[in-house]
């Protein structure tokens, strides 16, 4: 990293850790998880911009947990396809009705979006971290049984929950949307629970256009739903702090913190789960200290505020390619990172346009590369140049891996910076052994010993995705 001059004021988040993912240690401490997650949740209408893309900060995130707890870490993206697609008033009550993302263009529709406007950004981020991702669309998330079955279970507890989820009114807005047509009263005026039992709850609605209907909702698969946003917050929370072995980290935008106040609200209401540890990354702001809102400049509502560059409200607006621009990002988030005095703070666009401008990229510059982690006796192998082959399966942020490449392996603070020569691809480890010859692989271990060790890392629902061998020359 270039000398920047960083000054922030210390508070007393800062003051109390040395590194900003110490926020999670106490978690790591008390659960010592096997596999740490950092989940996002990401809206799926629109390119990214500066402010996604420095709560996406979680690759980094979770590649310096695996770094400060030697733990594996990966990022689960929940893709809010229940955004309203569009709204339109009922002519007599003048209720609002909305459509989702996933009623109005359906899963093949959703899929196209999220590929359209974040495939390739997440792909390059996991590159240039070494760390992986999954994509959870809501539409997936409300039809998991555990999903829907703690929703049953809030519904019974509706009473000491409702004034933390509806501060003002009290009531809490529940979107079954109509089976015929897939729209859903906004603010639920005329959804009713009629009948609730241990393992379902009966509801009646008014569609603006089909007239009433019931819904039975049931831990099984069956009839959507759509919830406020604080409720769902608190349905999907204390869905994911109660999986066994993984701790989920939730990473979201500073403007979340007082919200999650009524979220947490709710938990202790409910007793038992505990709710999960939340890491506030950055904001980006204007002259005013109001969050740089790509909406409010679109609409003409809100001049560009001083210092904004066309690509901090749109990345396709960046000067270069996507991978030039997650390199530009993972640098200034690693900038913030460096203290967690520069990490619990905010930026105006003025401040970003100054750092970014001290940002140096020289010819001399190491050229990109894919990181990959090894344990110590795979990396000592590497640096010495006796492992010309490493193997992996083919998850989706390597599809695009090719010869000419380069992959920076890393093991603790050693890095090694390699070549691709060859990428082949195999059904199965057996068939890249017989192939690529196993002392290519391990020249210390025989066959039968590097295919256990293989499966112990992967088991077979990952070999099914392909096996990769990939030829390396020391750089
Ligand atoms: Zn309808």
């Amino acid at each position: 990293m270039n000398s920047v001059e960083l000054i922030s004021p210390n508070n007393v988040t800062a003051n109390a850790m040395i590194r900003a993912i110490d926020m999670i240690r106490p978690q790591i401490q008390a659960q010592r998880p096997a596999l740490v997650a950092f989940c996002v949740g990401t809206q799926i209408n629109g390119t990214p911009h500066l402010g996604t893309s420095l709560v996406q900060a979680a690759f980094l995130l979770a590649a310096a947990a695996r770094r400060a707890f030697s733990v594996e870490a990966v990022v689960r993206f929940g893709a809010l396809d229940n955004a309203p697609y569009d709204i339109q008033l009922d002519p007599e009550t003048h209720h609002a009705y909305q459509i989702t993302y996933h009623h109005a263009l359906g899963t093949d529709g959703v899929t196209e979006l999220i590929d359209k406007n974040y495939r390739a950004f997440f792909d390059s981020l996991a590159d240039a971290t070494g760390i992986d991702y999954e994509i959870e669309t809501y539409t997936e998330q409300q039809s998991i049984p555990a999903f829907r079955a703690e929703f049953l279970r809030t519904q019974r507890q509706l009473d000491t929950i409702r004034w933390p989820l509806s501060p003002s009114h009290g009531i809490v807005h529940l979107r079954l949307p109509c089976p015929a047509c897939g729209w859903a009263e906004k603010r639920a005026e005329r959804t009713k629970l009629t009948r609730l039992a241990d393992a379902s709850g009966a509801f009646t609605a008014v569609c603006t256009t089909c007239g009433p209907y019931e819904i039975t909702v049931t831990p099984e698969a069956g009839p959507y739903i759509d919830l406020a946003t604080l409720y769902r917050n608190l349905v999907k929370e204390r869905v994911l702090a109660a999986e066994p072995a993984t701790l989920n980290v939730m990473v979201k935008g500073g403007d979340w913190a007082p919200g999650c106040q009524l979220v947490d609200a709710a938990f202790a209401a409910l007793h038992g789960i505990h709710s999960p540890p939340r890491i506030f990354t950055p904001m980006a702001l204007t002259d005013t200290g109001a969050k740089l809102s790509k909406s409010l400049i679109r609409d003409n509502k809100l001049p560009p505020p001083p210092g904004a560059q066309p690509w901090m409200l749109n990345a396709t607006e960046w000067n270069g390619g996507i991978d030039d621009y997650v390199d530009a990002m993972v640098w200034l988030v690693r900038l913030m990172l460096s203290n967690p005095k520069h990490f619990y703070r905010s930026y105006t666009t003025l401040e970003v346009n100054r750092l970014m401008s001290t940002r140096s990229v020289t010819p001399t510059s190491p050229p990109r590369a894919r990181h990959m982690n090894l344990y110590r006796r795979y990396f000592d192998l590497v640096a010495s140049g006796r492992k010309t082959i490493e193997v992996r399966v083919q998850y989706a942020n390597l599809r695009n891996l090719a010869a000419g490449q380069y992959i920076r392996f890393a093991c603790g603070t050693d890095e090694c910076l390699t070549r691709v020569v060859r990428v082949a691809r195999y059904t199965s480890f057996d068939e890249m052994l017989d192939i690529e010859g196993p002392a290519n692989v391990n020249p210390d271990s025989p066959r039968e010993e590097q295919l256990a060790n293989i499966r112990r890392i992967y088991n077979p629902e990952k070999e099914a995705l392909g096996v990769l061998a990939i030829q390396i020359e020391r750089v």
